[in-house]
């Protein structure tokens, strides 16, 4: 499929706001068309499988959980932990996405889901920017991987300081979102449940607001995502407002 987007020197695709949601509807058009019929969970490793023949697999990539995931865009040995606890160094082949061990548990469902989709994101719209064979892009990248930290995307950091890296762990993220809830069906499906909770025609983030918490407990359900990627959703659109640090839901 191919992105129809302008890409900088460096091979990156330049995406307008507007543009992460084209694009993802795209590829569910393609390779996931059920997202279309009914709000419902996306099947994102059938996706990855079937749409991109990208293997997942599971291990410990670092030692105190800072790494969350991995995408292999050449074959790489890597030194990881296994299940078995054995520290090994392994070769991952070229389309594998490993993803922490730790995130296996069932409390940690929509971090690996989400996880999983950031990685597929990298490899739809970032591929390009590793494969030698491309047209003119990068043969000066040595590691054809990306390794994606928890605190990636330079949250902390100015805009204007942000590295390469930190604008794909944002392209990254705000894909795996337009993917895992396509606008066309989450903001539909999300004033349908405000309406049925009378919730007004706004939410507000702030405590207390039970209609609040109960739309987001029933689109973190329909859409088998976190309160927080339904949160960032619904900030998107301007239908989640005044959002403070504090989380009280
Ligand atoms: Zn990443």
């Amino acid at each position: 499929m191919q992105i129809p987007l302008a890409q900088k020197s460096n091979g990156m695709y330049i995406f307008g706001s507007k543009d992460f949601d084209g694009v993802a509807e795209l590829v569910l058009k393609q390779y996931a068309p059920y997202m279309f019929e009914k709000p419902q969970p996306l099947r994102i490793e059938a996706l990855a499988d079937e749409g991109y023949s990208l293997s997942i697999t599971d291990r410990y990539l670092s030692q105190h959980g800072t790494i969350l995931g991995m995408i292999f865009f050449d074959d790489k040995i890597v030194r990881v932990v296994n299940l078995d606890k054995l520290v090994a160094d392994e070769r991952f082949m070229s389309g594998t996405i490993a993803i922490d061990a730790r995130l296996l548990g069932e409390e940690h469902q929509h971090r690996r889901r989400f996880t999983v989709s950031h990685e597929v994101a990298h490899w739809i719209i970032h591929r390009q920017m590793y494969y030698a064979d491309g047209p003119k892009y990068n043969l000066r990248r040595a590691n054809r991987f990306i390794a994606c930290r928890v605190s990636d995307a330079g949250r902390d950091k100015r805009r204007a300081y942000w590295t390469e890296e930190d604008w794909q762990e944002w392209q990254a993220d705000r894909f795996a979102s337009a993917m895992l809830m396509p606008a066309s069906v989450f903001y539909p499906e999300a004033y349908a449940v405000m309406h049925r909770r009378h919730a007004g025609h706004y939410l507000l983030g702030d405590c207390g607001s039970k209609e609040t918490a109960d739309v987001i407990t029933e689109l973190t359900e329909i859409f088998d995502v976190s309160r927080t990627a339904v949160r960032i959703r619904l900030k998107q659109a301007g239908i989640l407002r005044s959002v403070g640090v504090i989380v009280c839901d």
